[in-house]
């Protein structure tokens, strides 16, 4: 399966070229930055040091994309947007993995899903997917008698915040207990604030330096306190991620899925 990369030169670009290198079937075909970055023109293996891969940086996704079957992106909301709809209006295959949509935008996504499969998660790693479904079990057992605390920790040129994954941890937990996240999730504590209410999961962020990505949800109860922590040591699990939901998503039909359907634990 023919593979193309946009983002190719971010942080995680370079996971994904490799990652795409080393997995059966697949085929790095395209790679793709924006208009004006540095790197375009540039061969994409060398970005990896693994010598040149005949796989020139463009700036042109749509035309990219002509000769690939499915687009990993790890951009933004804005710019996932728009390459839905390029490959939307081409019939390829979609596996992002850009975090910080709006629910506006997620409507937008789900509407392009519709046309095309399309794997969206805000965390492509097998570890974090695992702490989703123990997070279920845990709110199950522990109910609403523990506090539910969520705190997050990344390097300090992360733009989105709390984190998707963070977020994703909030959701799980709020709908395990029946709550309505948008309406229980506190990002801000600040002065005079009054004291915790019962429902409200608390959304705490620590920005600074190279953290690839920490996440522990805090279950505290009356003398104890249970934690589900996942720390990543490095980015080549989330690239391990996107090239897995590459091989999954290829007999699929159109549908917006999510790791936890590529990983069998929906
Ligand atoms: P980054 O800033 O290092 O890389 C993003 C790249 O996208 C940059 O090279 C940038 O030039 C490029 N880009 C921006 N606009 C573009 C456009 N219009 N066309 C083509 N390319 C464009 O960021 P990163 O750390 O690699 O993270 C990228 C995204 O992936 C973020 O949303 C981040 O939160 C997310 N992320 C997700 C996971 C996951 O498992 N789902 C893991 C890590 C990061």
């Amino acid at each position: 399966m023919k593979v193309a990369i946009v983002g190719a030169a971010g942080r995680m670009g370079g996971r994904l070229i490799q990652a795409v290198m080393e997995t059966d079937g697949l085929e790095l075909s395209g790679a793709v930055e924006r208009p004006g970055h540095p790197h375009i023109g540039t061969d994409a293996g060398l970005l990896v040091a693994v010598g040149k891969l005949g796989v020139p940086i463009t700036d042109d996704l749509a035309e990219t994309m002509k000769n690939a079957d499915i687009l990993i992106d790890f951009t933004f909301p804005d710019v996932t947007l728009k390459n839905l709809e390029i490959c939307a209006s081409l019939g390829k295959m979609v596996v992002s993995g850009s975090t910080g949509f709006t629910p506006e935008q997620n409507e937008q996504v789900r509407k392009y899903a519709k046309q095309i499969p399309v794997v969206l998660a805000p965390n492509m790693s097998v570890g974090v997917n695992a702490c989703f479904k123990l997070l279920k079990e845990a709110a199950n057992i522990l109910g609403d008698d523990f506090d539910v605390e969520v705190v997050e920790l990344h390097h300090n040129q992360k733009k989105d915040s709390p984190s998707g994954t963070a977020v994703r941890m909030g959701e799980v937990v709020a709908e395990t207990l029946g709550r309505d996240y948008n309406q229980v999730a506190n990002y801000h504590r600040e002065g005079m604030c009054g004291q915790r209410s019962k429902e409200e999961i608390g959304m705490q962020t620590i920005r600074g330096g190279d953290i690839v990505g920490e996440h522990t949800v805090y279950f505290i109860g009356m003398g104890e306190r249970i934690e589900i922590s996942h720390r990543a040591m490095s980015r080549d699990m989330f690239a391990r991620g996107a090239t897995r939901a590459c091989q999954w998503l290829q007999d699929k039909k159109s549908g917006l899925y999510d790791m936890q359907d590529v990983l069998g634990l929906s």
